[in-house]
């Protein structure tokens, strides 16, 4: 999806990415193999060890499949989030005419934040499982 608005907005959003990246590399960021799970280009390792996107900042490198659904689901539940709030406002400005639309967008919003959370997390405890691996090795 993120591939889709990215060539839609081709152009002078194209030459930002490539200044970005050029500006990484000068900085001493080295280009990865591995690709943007969201938008497909490639990672960049900072200096401080960080690995960064060009378009989406700090992102996950994805080992397996798992991984990437999960970021997928995270990501069509975040733009769902925000769709909802965008109803909202839309029906409060209608005022009463708008109630009934209100309620039904509040329920979609307060069960997508409720789904983030949880995904929130349950995303730390792996990553502490992680850590005390790491720290064994
Ligand atoms: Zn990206």
């Amino acid at each position: 999806m993120c591939v889709l608005s990215f060539r839609r907005e081709e152009g002078n959003k194209n030459q930002d990415v490539i200044k970005k990246m050029a500006d990484l590399l000068r900085a001493g960021a080295t280009m990865l193999s591995e690709r943007c799970p969201i938008c497909g280009l490639p990672l960049f390792r900072l200096r401080s060890g960080e690995v960064i996107c060009p378009v989406h900042g700090r992102v996950y490198i994805v080992k397996t499949e798992s991984e990437v659904t999960r970021i997928t689901v995270q990501g069509v539940l975040e733009r769902l989030e925000r769709l909802a709030a965008e109803e909202i406002a839309r029906a409060m400005e209608r005022g009463a005419e708008g109630i009934a639309e209100l309620g039904k967008w509040l329920d979609v919003l307060e069960r997508t934040e409720r789904i983030l959370a949880t995904m929130k997390t349950a995303e730390r405890a792996r990553s502490v499982k992680e850590e005390v691996k790491d720290e064994k090795d």
